[in-house]
């Protein structure tokens, strides 16, 4: 499917990343951000999970 370019209306397809006559980017979004995203968010619940287990071995102590 052909779309037109936000920028320069230049007919480009839709599968494409960025527009070939400006380079407009049409797809900001990218799974790979998505996925380095939820390993940060994953990584952050297991430091909380072992920064709560250290608070407990503490106290114990
Ligand atoms: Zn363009």
């Amino acid at each position: 499917m052909l779309i037109s370019c936000k920028e320069c209306n230049h007919k480009i397809s839709d599968k494409a990343n960025t527009c070939p006559n400006c380079g407009y980017p049409l797809r900001r979004i990218k799974p790979a951000v998505k996925s380095k995203e939820g390993l940060f968010l994953k990584s952050m619940n297991f430091g909380c999970f072992l920064f709560i287990i250290f608070l407990i071995l503490r106290k114990h102590t």
